[in-house]
Formats: structure tokens, C-alpha cells, sequence
């Protein structure tokens, strides 16, 4: 059970720990028995908060998720304001490959659900067809190669095949899965079939599996120790820059809720 203190950022739940102890949650989740629901895990950033205020059942399953782990920076700039800061920030893909490290070491296997069916892939001078969950599942078995893949399957589904895809998740007897359908899609998924999933936990990993396949750039190591991945990411998508003005939005909102004791 996840004994970790908790902090509020603008009333939403965020676990205060670091890499090392956001692992050894995980562990405990991977390794409880008798579980009769999938344990989720959420990893929240200030896009992902602001967003909690206005969306009910969003803040709701981030309360009742068993891990949240600080994912933004701007997360942790908040918590410093407050007074409450948090440990570190621990990014959703960097704690995805300790935990593919995890999966591999104990023999565990991983389902990947999400992102872009079939793409163009190059191979040997022939045309190859993948999608961007078996790109990356074939990247990450170069690092990992005795990780057990279960399975994988693209994000773009409608509502009523929902069911089918839980179905081939269970047949395939995958120990745990990793969602990408951005937030707050990949959360809500999770959520709703947590009674109906047999994997032991889940996470929403956003653009993590486009990483992997090489689909999408992830920001170089300036921008990753300066806190300016979404300068990065605005760069690459300069159609995200709507989604990106959550940022400034959050601060505000937290400076204010400074002064006002949290009431705004
Ligand atoms: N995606 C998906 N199904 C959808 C919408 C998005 O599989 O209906 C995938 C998308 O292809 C991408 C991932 O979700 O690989 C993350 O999308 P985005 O970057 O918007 O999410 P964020 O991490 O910013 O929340």
C-alpha cells in the first residue's frame, strides 16, 4: 500500500516521492495477491491539474489512483511556492523504463496500447508496415531484449470497441499495460474498466510510445535539465501552443492560491 504523504497542488493530489520511491510503490502494487481491480498509476503535470478543476471524474481517479508521481516541472516549481516541496520530479517516461527494466528482471509481462495504428516503416530498403506501439516495441526489446511482451495494439478505437480491446489485453495475460491515448483519455480508460482489466496496474504514458519509435523527438538533455521540454515539444508541434498556455495559466492560478490560502 502506498504509505507516502501527499501534497495538494490547486486541490489536486500529487505523491511526494522521488524515482527510488515511486518504484518501490510499484513493487508493492506488482506484487499485492488478491487485487479484485487494476492498480493506476498517474503522472500528473500542470496541463493535467488545471484540467482536474474543470473535469470532475478527472480529479476523482487521480484521488483514487494508487501512485501519482510528480511528472512536471511546473509541478514542482508550484510545490516550492507553496512550501510544500516536492522531492524531485519524476518524468512518465523515465519511470516507464525503470519499470520495463522491472518487468524484464522479474519476468513480467507488458502490454502497449496507444498511439498511431500503421505507419510507414523502412526497412532494408522494403517497405514495412508497423504501428507506432510495435515500433516501439521492437526499440525496446533492443534494450530489453528478454523483456515479455504480451501484446500491442493501437490507440484509435471507438467507444464500442472499448470491449474488444480489454478482451485482447486479458487474452493476451499481460501482468501489466501502458496506455497511450494522451490524458485525460489514456486515465479515464484505465479507470473505467479497472474492474474488468486482469493486468495487476497500469500507466498513462502520453507520447511516450512515439519516443520509443523515433515518431516524436524527445527534448535533449539542455532542455530536460532546465525545465524547458515544452519549449521543446512547442517547437515540434507548433499547433500545441493552446494546450501549452495551461502552463502560465497554472502558475497564476498557484500564486494566487498563495495569497488566498488555497481558496482560488
Ligand atoms: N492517441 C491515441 N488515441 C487517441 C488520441 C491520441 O492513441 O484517440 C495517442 C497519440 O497518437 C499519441 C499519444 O496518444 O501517441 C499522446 O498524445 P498527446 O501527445 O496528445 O498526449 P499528451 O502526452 O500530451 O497528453
Amino acid at each position: 500500500m502506498n504509505k507516502s504523504k501527499r501534497v495538494k497542488i490547486l486541490s489536486v493530489p500529487v505523491d511526494m516521492v522521488n524515482a527510488d520511491e515511486a518504484m518501490e510503490i510499484f513493487k508493492e502494487l506488482m506484487e499485492e495477491q488478491e487485487c479484485s481491480e487494476s492498480s493506476l498509476i498517474v503522472t500528473p503535470n500542470s496541463e493535467i491539474i488545471v484540467n482536474a478543476a474543470k473535469d470532475k471524474e478527472l480529479k476523482e481517479l487521480i484521488e483514487s489512483a494508487q501512485l501519482i508521481i510528480p511528472d512536471g516541472i511546473g509541478i514542482v516549481y508550484a510545490s516550492k511556492i507553496m512550501g510544500i516541496p516536492l522531492k524531485e520530479r519524476v518524468t512518465g517516461i523515465d519511470f516507464l523504463e525503470q519499470i520495463i527494466a522491472y518487468l524484464e528482471k522479474t519476468g513480467q509481462s507488458i502490454y502497449f496500447l496507444g498511439s498511431k495504428p500503421a505507419i510507414e516503416a523502412k526497412e532494408e530498403g522494403q517497405e514495412a508496415r508497423a504501428s507506432v506501439a510495435e515500433m516501439a516495441a521492437l526499440e525496446i526489446l533492443k534494450k530489453y531484449p528478454d523483456l515479455k511482451i504480451a501484446g500491442t495494439h493501437h490507440g484509435y478505437f471507438k467507444e464500442s470497441e472499448e470491449s474488444d480491446v480489454v478482451e485482447k489485453i486479458n487474452n493476451s495475460g499481460a501482468d501489466f499495460l501502458c496506455v497511450a491515448l494522451g490524458s485525460p483519455k489514456q486515465e479515464k480508460f484505465v479507470n473505467k474498466y479497472k474492474d474488468r482489466l486482469n493486468v495487476k496496474a497500469a500507466i498513462g504514458v502520453g507520447g511516450s510510445l512515439d519516443v520509443w519509435a523515433g515518431t516524436l523527438k524527445r527534448a535533449p538533455e539542455f532542455y530536460q535539465k532546465n525545465g524547458l521540454e515544452w519549449l521543446y515539444r512547442l517547437i515540434q508541434e507548433p499547433s500545441r501552443y493552446k494546450r501549452m498556455m495551461a502552463l502560465p495559466l497554472f502558475m497564476i492560478k498557484v500564486i494566487l492560491s498563495k495569497f488566498t490560502g488555497g481558496k482560488k
